[in-house]
């Protein structure tokens, strides 16, 4: 590595709900046996970053906000290996876990590494004295041991895998818990960025049917280009799945009343993923007896494994609807206009608002795909 790559990172500090973002350099950490540097490429923003900056959502302060991106790597720190065991070198282009996981206790022991007892999550964590680029919104991210990183192909635009290690690693988790395939009838409450993922994951695991239920009209036409057979607004979802149910149900919103309906239209043997209930709600009742004679199931999905996230990215590389997947990112914003870019979030011009982290008169990196502004008019998802 030339001096001229070894610039001084950049990172975008944030003090709290009203106050705004602090650019500034910040010391290139030495690494540590396991830990890697990575060069961040592109960052998303994301509805839990709007809830963190909104106050909704309380982290210790002061901290480098953002958990989405794509970056390549700069250093290790000895040897560190990629999810499928290869090692990890300078220049490996890679997506990465928004959580590290010991591997040690119990949760990471029964492979539930999301309820690690020691997680730490990117862009969620106050900064300290060696530890401070650990938010993806800074021109770096220093990565810790316990953190799956995954490869991912120069041919993947970065506004399509950016928020892999977020929505779509999410999603895979929810469709691997509900064990969706061949011949299944699907039905998606909530069209963000999440459900359409979803429509489009469930399509390509072979799901015969899939109704996509949103209360906006944008977002249920953006489902049928992503793959949706049918679409609704949540008033007729029970006129879809009357006759035999749905034998899996993703709920994506955590609107309470979307919780109530994705538990009255699961048919016998079906499965319920409980996705986008992430704060507080209110409760829901069910007819335990039909669930018992329907031998119903019901998850819960927070977050994801390493493994998730690899079978993300793949599915990000070979899907046919990557232009679509780039169309719901805005055009990149640079970090020194944050402040814009979370003023576009708030206003749900696009489900992503895209960050890029070039300095001045550097080249503009990969090409871009189609232009953005799917359009949604709630808040991303
Ligand atoms: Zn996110
Ligand atoms: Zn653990």
């Amino acid at each position: 590595m030339t001096d001229s790559d070894r610039e001084t990172p950049l990172a975008a500090v944030w003090f709290g709900p009203g106050s705004g973002f602090d650019l500034s350099p910040q010391h290139r950490p030495e690494l540590g046996p396991g830990e890697v540097l990575v060069r961040v490429e592109l960052a998303t923003l994301c509805g839990r970053d709007l809830h963190i900056i909104a106050g909704h959502r309380r982290i210790p302060l002061p901290a480098v906000l953002g958990h989405e991106a794509v970056g390549v790597v700069e250093e290790t720190g000895g040897t560190v290996r990629l999810v499928d065991g290869r090692p990890v070198t300078p220049g490996t282009r890679v997506s990465w876990t928004v959580g590290t996981s010991c591997g040690t206790c119990r949760g990471c022991v029964r492979g539930v590494p999301q309820q690690c007892e020691s997680v730490l999550t990117y862009g969620h964590e106050s900064i300290t004295g060696r530890w401070r680029l650990n938010g993806t919104l800074a021109t770096h991210c220093h990565l810790l041991p316990g953190t799956g990183l995954v490869a991912v192909p120069d041919s993947l635009p970065a506004e399509v895998v950016s928020p892999a290690n977020c929505a779509t690693a999410t999603v895979v988790c929810a469709v691997r818990r509900t064990a969706v395939g061949p011949g299944d009838r699907v039905v998606v409450i909530g069209c963000g960025m999440l459900g359409l993922t979803a429509v489009a994951y469930a399509r390509e695991r072979g799901a015969e049917h899939v109704v996509a239920c949103d209360k906006d009209e944008k977002r249920r036409r953006l489902a049928l280009a992503f793959g949706a057979s049918a679409v609704c607004p949540p008033s007729e979802l029970s006129r879809f799945t009357t006759r035999h149910g749905a034998d899996v149900v993703l709920e994506l919103s955590g609107d309470s009343r979307a919780v109530q309906s994705a538990l009255d239209v699961v048919g016998p043997a079906g499965r319920v993923a409980l996705v986008g209930s992430m704060s507080f709600g209110r409760r829901v009742s069910f007819r335990p007896d039909t669930f018992v004679r329907n031998l119903s199931q019901v998850v819960g999905c927070h977050s994801y494994t390493a493994t998730d996230l690899a079978e993300a990215i793949g599915f990000l590389a070979r899907t046919p609807a990557r232009d679509l997947f780039a169309a719901l990112v805005s055009q990149p914003l640079p970090l020194t206009a944050l402040d814009v870019a979370v003023a576009a979030v708030r206003r749900g011009l696009a489900p992503r608002t895209a960050v890029h982290m070039r300095r001045l008169g550097e080249r503009v990196g990969a090409a871009r795909g189609p232009a953005a502004s799917a359009g949604s008019s709630g808040p991303p998802v």
